[in-house]
């Protein structure tokens, strides 16, 4: 493996920006053959890259199990390819808009223009899926695209960069490799829209950087996401819900659930019920094909840092699931591990856990679990597990979170029919289906002049026909409303 990041100086990807943009100049509005061309390509570069894709995953974690590299990354890829290429008609098409009567016999209409050159960088959890399925949206829309992976995971970086390098030419699409410093500079660079995915303190960054050139960004970051797990709703369904949702990937997944609430009546149960499901889905502990390592020793010793803060301040810290005899035979493999009556001031209450560690609260009332949430920074995602009665209705209707799941975990980033995207510190903006093509595209609006629009008669020198036509327009409609005549009027009479 090489971990020969490109590095390029900024000039050279200025320059490859402007070569992109040249090039999209030159060619055009590609038509909808030639985005479903671009797209069939990508498809099939995947497909033929996949073993690729799932050796240099696992060798940049560590070890990733090929079905969890398969099932939550190039599945998510393909499926997006052909939902967008299945959609793309309706998506592309001219919306007609309401014309107002003084205009009639105009037309309004929404034409989705591409922006240009997109911008997109990626971290490292889901590398290929990060990269891919922004660049399919990006060139459904009509794009060209500058990518920049993460530099954590190398050998991913280097299989995708030849699969693009072998699929478009440069000025469509192209990859560029280093750290934070490239990170840096690449953020500057004016795009016609930059797609980051990644932690919301770079997030910061990136958005200051875009907005010295007015660059508009989609910012998809991170945060905590609770789950929460309603009274004497603690079962099987639920429960390996929730360990699928905490375990692939190891926990490293932005929508994982961060922490879990759960009825003070239930605690126990819950905890037992989740070292059961840890088991029938690990059954050789942390060493088991399908459990992944963490990525870098880095992101393994702050791993190691949250668990050793809960402990000193006398946390309930619980590995679950079976214990191997050579647990450690593996790089980075870290155990399943609850924290129970986790408190505010443990460091895996403040921060973005990113692992296999889940802090289990617990709460009385479905009212203080709102106030707890919404004494939080909005996060990327809810979880919630019960029937859908007036409790989960309450827990909806006031709190704001990106997306929810009701009765499953991390499933609605699979709905390629909903947007994707945070609010708040979780994010800005949506991606995925039609939100993304949107998010890619200019919404330009056309208005095409009629033969007999009443402003055309209009014109100057004003005389007594503009004043008729004024006292049309603006007796409207309100004025002759019994509406309108009634509350308002009578108190300010
Ligand atoms: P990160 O923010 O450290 O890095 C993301 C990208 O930014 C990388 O390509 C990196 O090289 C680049 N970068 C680093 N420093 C930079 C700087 N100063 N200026 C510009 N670019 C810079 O994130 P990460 O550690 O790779 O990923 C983990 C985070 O991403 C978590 O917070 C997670 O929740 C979030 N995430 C969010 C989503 C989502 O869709 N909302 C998906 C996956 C991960």
């Amino acid at each position: 493996m090489t971990a020969d990041y490109d590095n390029r100086p900024p000039t050279d990807m200025e320059s490859l920006l402007s070569r992109q943009r040249a090039a999209f100049l030159r060619d055009g509005i590609p038509t909808i053959y030639q985005r479903k061309e671009r797209l069939q390509r990508l498809r099939a570069a995947v497909l033929a890259y996949r073993n690729q894709l799932e050796d240099a995953v696992s060798a940049d974690f560590g070890h990733r199990s090929r079905h969890e590299t398969a099932i939550m990354e190039l599945v998510g890829v393909i499926q997006s390819i052909d939902y967008l290429s299945r959609h793309l008609r309706r998506f592309m098409r001219t919306e007609r808009r309401h014309v107002a009567l003084t205009y009639r016999s105009g037309r309004a209409y929404v034409e989705y223009q591409p922006k240009g050159i997109i911008g997109i960088m990626a971290p490292w959890n889901y590398p290929v899926s990060l990269v891919l399925i922004p660049l399919a949206t990006a060139l459904a829309a009509g794009n060209r695209a500058m990518l920049k992976p993460s530099e954590l995971t190398p050998r991913t970086s280097d299989v995708l960069k030849d699969l693009l390098t072998q699929t478009f030419p440069a000025d469509e699409v192209a990859v560029v490799r280093g750290g934070p410093d490239m990170g840096a500079a690449f953020s500057a660079l004016a795009f016609d829209h930059l797609l980051f995915t990644g932690s919301t303190q770079v997030g910061r960054k990136v958005m200051k950087a875009a907005s010295d050139n007015l660059v508009p960004v989609t910012l998809e970051l991170g945060g905590k996401s609770p789950v929460v797990v309603g009274r004497g709703q603690v079962n099987d369904r639920a429960i390996g819900s929730i360990v699928f949702g905490k375990l692939a990937n190891a926990g490293q997944t932005c929508v994982a659930p961060d922490y879990a609430l759960v009825h003070e009546d239930d605690v126990d149960a819950f905890v037992k019920q989740f070292d059961v499901a840890v088991r029938a889905a690990y059954p050789e502990g942390p060493t088991s094909v399908d459990y992944s390592s963490i990525v870098s020793s880095g992101h393994y010793d702050r791993l190691k840092g949250l668990l050793g803060d809960a402990r000193q301040k006398g946390g309930r810290v619980l590995e679950v699931g079976v214990h191997p005899e050579h647990a450690t035979r593996r790089i980075r493999t870290m155990a399943p591990t609850l924290v129970v009556g986790a408190r505010d001031d443990l460091a895996v209450m403040q921060e973005e856990i990113f692992g296999p560690i889940l802090p289990v609260r617990s709460y009385r009332t479905m009212d203080e679990v709102i106030d707890f949430i919404n004494a939080r920074p909005r996060p990327l995602a809810l979880y919630y597990f019960g029937s859908r009665d007036a409790e989960c209705n309450k827990l909806l209707a006031r709190t704001t979170s990106g997306n929810v799941g009701i009765n499953n975990t991390m499933m609605h980033v699979a709905q390629d029919d909903l947007p994707f995207g945070g609010v708040g510190p979780s994010g800005m903006g949506a991606y995925h289906g039609i939100e993304g093509f949107r998010t890619m595209s200019h919404a330009k609006g056309v208005f095409v002049q009629g033969q007999w629009n009443l402003p055309s008669l209009l014109r100057a020198p004003f005389g007594r026909l503009v004043d008729l036509a004024l006292a049309a327009t603006l007796r409207g409609k309100r004025a002759s409303s019994p509406k309108a005549r009634a509350p308002g009027v009578h108190q300010s009479a």
